[in-house]
Formats: structure tokens, sequence, C-alpha cells
């Protein structure tokens, strides 16, 4: 009797730690279909799923099944990836708002609205891109630069814990990234001179455990204790700039359970003006790998060395294969598209993935930095000759926009392609003498934005890693700002004008489309459950280009704001 109460009871707990989310299940997550873990869909980032039950002849069936409407007044900018666990779809949503729904039928079972104080200073919309999972908890981060856990079933509050000061424009946006027991973010607030910064935390208790700063020369932190200066004080950074210096990995970041590192990129340093920072200014607009046990810098490779052009090089670092070996890939906002050694950084290969790169003409695979075009650098305001309000303009393409921004690209093992949302797009830039003043821009520079083609400015490319050859290309009027996912043979993405398509991962042909109502700005994701496939995306216009896009804005000031999700499954 005895024994078959232990039993029992070792049952009923096995059936509780089994609606867990555990390390293991988030290391796997890529793997297991039937659930959606991690922003990235496995923490690799590749957004590939292996079902195939909606593939090329049946998507004709893709309906509607259910949409579920974010609500309120606050309908903005949604750039958020859902997560799907046991049945329960987690969503995050404009102005720091999270829903819990039946992944099933889309009912309402919980939401939590973070109450945001005035002045929070949100560079590029009130945005965010979703949370994570672990244990029973869902965590999210808040444009006033909090972290918040709350209990997956309740939608109660379990912990909560300050990155940083608001009010000195540090706020939070991205997905965190759970790895070895680890929650593991970055922060926002380049526009505003702050200082960038890797954290590790307790998931499960919001308790910070690492720290590394992505400006050289501030100090780490491992457990409360002092943990080594990021890279070299005054070594790449005049005077006091560093104190100043940005580099916020905005983005969030990926990990390879391989080479056990964290990949993190950062964004520009500050101000914009290079001109008062004379050298490479590490660790901005750059790809830091960082061992996620020591909370130490193991490689960086900087792509924009003294970027002048807001090239946030936030963007995803997703590992891979690639001639039997483990490499990482990134489109940056640049306009080149890298490959590196996943476990050692070394530059592997370069080129360009848009028509026009003006800054530099390529990248030198020898020594690995850009070979730049030094008279299409803005001028420096103070420079002799000129009033020293205003440096020479120069054009600049990409614009600042970049030739992808936040919207995460995907691979698929099964072509070896990587499937890119680009955009075409130059800019008009000049310098201004600026000084740091707390909470306030700290740009130092002027900028329209203007498209490049008459045609288009958005273009889903599939791209070779080996070759740098496009594939094919599906053109687009507006610019894309939504991620993408392959599934089996498919490529899945979003368009501002409201469009969900679906096209043949190796021809390119559009093979399905459903209109959502608002603009697409968000990745999408698929899962199966109880036996069927479902496909999601949030909908919902907003981001960082109608509030910057220059001359961009008559290409898109018909689209309408919204806020939803929309979940499809195949009719019977
Ligand atoms: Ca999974
Ligand atoms: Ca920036």
């Amino acid at each position: 009797m005895k024994r078959k109460i232990l039993s029992t009871l070792m049952m009923l707990a096995a059936a509780h730690v089994g609606a867990q989310v555990t390390d293991a299940m988030i290391a796997n997550d890529a793997d297991t279909p039937e659930d959606v873990l991690s922003w990235g869909m496995g923490t690799q980032g590749q957004r590939h799923s292996s079902l195939t039950d909606v593939n090329a002849k049946t998507v004709g069936r893709l309906v509607p099944v259910w949409s579920m409407s974010f609500g309120g007044e606050k309908q903005r900018g949604q750039e958020s990836q859902p997560l799907v666990h046991k049945g329960k779809m987690f969503v995050t949503a404009s102005y720091s708002r999270i829903f819990a729904l039946d992944a099933k039928t889309g009912q309402k079972l919980w939401k939590y609205e973070h109450r945001l104080p005035e002045g929070i200073m949100p560079c590029c919309d009130v945005i965010n891109r979703g949370a994570a999972l672990y244990d029973n908890l869902v965590i999210f981060g808040t444009l006033d630069a909090q972290l918040v856990a709350l209990n997956q079933d309740t939608g109660k509050i379990v912990w909560r814990e300050k990155i940083d000061d608001y009010s000195a424009g540090y706020s939070y946006s991205a997905a965190p990234l759970i790895a070895e027991g680890l929650l593991i973010t970055g922060l926002s607030g380049g526009e505003f001179g702050v200082v960038g910064r890797v954290e590790a935390r307790d998931p499960k208790t919001g308790k910070l455990v690492w720290s590394r700063p992505t400006v050289e020369g501030h100090m780490g932190y491992l457990n409360g204790k002092e943990n080594g200066i990021s890279g070299t004080t005054n070594a790449t950074w005049p005077g006091e700039t560093w104190k100043t210096g940005g580099a916020t990995p905005w983005l969030g970041g990926t990990y390879d359970a391989k080479t056990g590192l964290a990949y993190f990129g950062t964004g520009n340093p500050g101000p914009w003006n290079s001109h008062v920072r004379k050298g490479d200014n590490l660790y901005s607009a750059s790809t830091i790998a960082i061992d996620v046990k020591t909370g130490k810098i193991v490689w960086h490779y900087q792509s924009t060395p003294n970027d002048g052009w807001d090239y946030d090089g936030v963007n995803e670092f997703i590992t891979f294969d690639m001639d039997g070996k483990r490499m990482g890939a990134k489109a940056d906002r640049n306009g080149f598209f890298y490959v590196n050694d996943a476990a050692t950084g070394k530059l592997v290969n370069a080129f360009p993935f848009v028509k026009k790169t003006t800054w530099a003409s390529s990248i030198d695979l020898k020594t690995g930095r850009p070979v730049y075009i030094d008279e299409n650098r803005p001028g420096d305001p103070t420079a002799a000759g000129g009033d020293g309000k205003k440096g020479t303009t120069a054009f600049a393409a990409p614009g600042f926009l970049g030739g992808k921004n936040q919207m995460p690209m995907a691979y698929s093992p099964k072509t070896g392609l990587f499937y890119v949302p680009t955009n075409e797009w130059g800019m008009d830039i000049w310098n201004e003498p600026i000084a740091y003043k707390k909470g306030a821009a700290y740009l130092g520079a002027g900028f329209t934005i203007k498209p490049l083609f008459e045609d288009h400015i958005g273009s889903l490319r599939a791209i070779d890693p080996k070759t740098g050859k496009v594939a094919w290309e599906v053109k687009n009027n507006a610019p894309l700002w939504g991620g993408v996912m392959t599934s089996g043979d498919l490529v899945f993405w979003g368009t501002p004008e409201g469009f969900l398509k679906a096209a043949d991962a190796k021809t390119g042909k559009v093979v399905w489309q459903f209109q959502t109502g608002s603009g697409i700005v968000a990745p999408p994701i698929t899962w199966k459950q109880d036996g069927e496939q479902y496909v999601s995306v949030v909908s919902g216009w907003g981001g960082a280009v109608p509030l910057w896009g220059g001359e961009v804005a008559k290409k898109v000031n018909l689209l309408e704001q919204g806020g939803s999700v929309w979940t499809f499954k195949l009719m019977k």
C-alpha cells in the first residue's frame, strides 16, 4: 500500500514536472514541432519547422481558425513572436502587454498590462518582440526597462526586476533568451548615449548572475564580484567618449549548445557623429560571443568599425552547419551578409545582400575589415572651411533603417538557403555638434531617408551563404519589416500591406496569401497540436518606418494600425 501511494505521488510529481518548461525542452525546441518555446523557434534562431502537413499541395486549404484582438486604444506596432506550450499561446503586444490564449480557439485566459510611467523613451515605437518560458513562468521585458515574470497559468507576478533607469533612456523590447538555466537579456537605448550590456539572471528569481558591458572600458560582474573590464579602456575610444558609447544589444540573442556561446549583436556607437570618437569604438556594431558560464567575451567581430551611419549590428546571428563546420550567419544592417566560424569568430565569407552599398566597396576576407569609401562618410561639422554647425552631407546606402533591420531571417537545413527580408533605400546624412545630456537624444546627425527604386523597397531574398548568390526574390512595394519562417518546403513571411504569404522555398513561387487587416511586422510561427498543424502571426502596422521613414512615408501612409493574432490550419 505504502509503495502504491509513493508511486502515485511520483507519477503526479512527474506529470507536474512535465507541464513545466525545462532546460532540456528549450535545448530541443527546434526538434519538437509540437511547441514553440523560444524566440527563433529554437535557440539557434533558424526558424525552421520539420512539419510538412502544410505544403505546396495543401496550402490552398490553409484558412483562419481564430483571430484575437489586443484591443484598447494601444494599436501600435506589433513585432511579437508568439510562444506555444501545452496548448497555451503567450504573446506580447504594444505598450508592454502580454496575453495568454488557448492556442486552439484563441480564447483569452489572462492578460497583464504593465503600468508604464510617463517619460519612457522608446526610439522606435512602443513595440515588444516576445517572451521567454521557463519552469512555470513566462518572462518578458518592458519599455520602462524592467523584467517581469508571471505564472503561466494565472498571469500573477512572481518576480519583477529593474534593468536600468528609463529616465536615462534605457528601455527593453527584445524577447529574452534562455540558455543553460540562465535568463539572458540585452537592453535598448542606443540613441540616448546609454551603455550597452548583456546580463544573465536566475530565471526563477530574477537574481543577477553576470553582466557584460558591450562598450570597451566598462567593468563586468559575476556573482556580485568584479569580472574584468570589457576590452581595454581607451584602446578604441578617445577621452571620455566610452562613457556614453551606446552599443546596445537591443534585439536579443541566440545560443548554440555546441559552442556554449551566446551571440548578441550590438547597436550603433554614440553619438552618430563619428568624428567625435575616432577609433573602432568596440564593441559597437559587432557580433559578440559570450561564454554563458563565465560571462566573458570569447570573440567579437565588428562589421562597421567607427560607424557613422547608425548601422546597428544587432541582427540575429544564426548558427548552422556549412562544409561540416558550425558557422554563424548574419545579414547586417550595413548591407553585407557575413558568415563567421561560430566557435572562433573567424570571418569565412562576406558579400552584399542589397544592390547598393555606398559606405564600403567590399569586405576584406583576410583582415575581416570593410574597404571604406572615405569620401562617402558624412563630414565633420568642425572641419576647416565649414560653419561649425553642419558637416558636408553624404548620400549613404543602405539608409540607417538598414538593408535589414529587426525582422529576423530564417535558415532552412533542407535547402541550405537563408531567407532574408531585405530593403533597398538610401539617405542624405549630415553631422552636427552634440553634447551628452542625460535622457536626451544623442545623435549629432540629421537625415532624410529615400527609396532607391520606383517599384519596390522590400524584397524577400533566398541567399546561398557559400556563394552569395540570390536563388530567388519576391519584391514588395513597402519596406519589409516582419520576420520569416520555413516549414517543410514552404517559406512564410508577412508584409506591411497586411498579407501573410507562403512561397515554395526552392523556387520562390508564391503559393498562398491571406490579408490580416493591418500590416505585419512580426515573425510567423508553426506548431502541431492534436494531429493538426497550425500557423500563427501577429498583425499590427508600426515600428520604426512610419516614425522615421522620411520620403518613404509616402509608400506607407495608406497602411492602417491594428493589433491582433491570426491563427490558421488546414480546412478538412
Ligand atoms: Ca519546439
Ligand atoms: Ca541605432
